[in-house]
């Protein structure tokens, strides 16, 4: 770890007992440098991610069925595509299975809330990436009231217990949360909406959406109350700075990779005989 950081990411982010309404969504916790610090070591722990990710795929290749999974949730605007284009873009994409959740489909909607997210889950030896997840069925569900009350309650103990039946099967969870401002994201959805080249990213929904923030809030709280376990805890990141954002998640990944305590497969031929055919050959 870079002595940029007075203390580990998964320690200064970690959300236990932490309030939503608290959180300064400029801060930069655990960091003591500022932008230009960020960016250059940004790109050294890149290298790095990109080096561990190489050997959990080669594991894979081996026959190892662990995995990382990284679970971004956010608010619109709050950067989880430049996570993935940045962060998860500096490493090998044979290595990465991506998924983004959007609102179910008819066949989605006939099944458990989980059905959907089963089948996205990352394969032996690849770093999944969730972008929104199944915690959108106990936010965007219970904001919009989508389901009955009853029914949102239930995932809360449906999720834990499917999160530790991964961790269990050897996927190393990293669950992060990303907050900005209100003020943060009206200047966001401003710049969607004045630059042609970002029409794509806006959807009118999403002014709509400010008005219901109170009640997201309330929401993300009890995610992070009732499903931050020891097994699969939230990481909460204030994300107005956007390098900040991509090098904890960097940082952040990076730890849980290490948790794995990978080593390079062994060879299941006889590397000296071969360099001696290859002399030859
Ligand atoms: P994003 O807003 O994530 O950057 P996007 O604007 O392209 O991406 P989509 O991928 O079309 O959006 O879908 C995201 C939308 O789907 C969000 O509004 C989200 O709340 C909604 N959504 C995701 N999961 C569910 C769910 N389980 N039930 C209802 N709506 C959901």
């Amino acid at each position: 770890m870079s002595e940029l950081w007075k203390t580990p990411a998964s320690r200064a982010l970690r959300a236990d007992g932490l309030r939503i309404a608290d959180i300064d969504t400029s801060a930069r916790p655990g960091f003591r440098g500022g932008k230009k610090d960020g960016e250059a070591l940004l790109t050294e722990r890149g290298k790095v991610l990109a080096g561990l990710q190489e050997k959990l795929y080669a594991n894979g290749r081996s026959g190892d069925n662990r995995s990382v999974l990284l679970v971004l949730q956010g608010m619109d605007t709050a950067g989880k595509g430049g996570i993935v284009r940045h962060v998860i873009g500096s490493v090998d994409p044979q290595g990465v299975d991506h998924a983004a959740f959007g609102v179910p489909t008819e066949e989605e909607k006939r099944h458990h809330f989980l059905w959907r997210i089963r089948k996205a889950l990352p394969r032996g030896g690849q770093l999944g990436v969730f972008d929104r997840s199944h915690y959108e069925d106990v936010l965007v569900a219970r904001v919009h009231e989508l389901v009955p009350e009853a029914v949102w309650q239930q995932r809360y103990t449906e999720i834990n217990d499917f999160e530790q039946e991964l961790t269990e099967a050897g996927t190393e969870l990293v669950k992060v949360a990303m907050f900005v401002s209100l003020d943060e994201q009206k200047r966001r959805l401003r710049e969607r909406l004045e630059r042609p080249e970002k029409y794509w990213k806006f959807s009118p929904g999403d002014i709509d959406e400010r008005a219901y923030w109170p009640a997201y809030q309330q929401a993300y709280q009890d995610v992070l109350d009732r499903t931050s376990t020891d097994y699969a805890p939230w990481y909460v990141l204030p994300a107005d700075a956007k390098w900040f954002s991509r090098l904890a998640v960097t940082e952040l990944l990076i730890e849980a990779f290490q948790k794995l305590d990978l080593s390079w497969p062994p060879a299941n031929f006889d590397p000296a005989a071969e360099l001696r055919r290859l002399d030859t050959a």
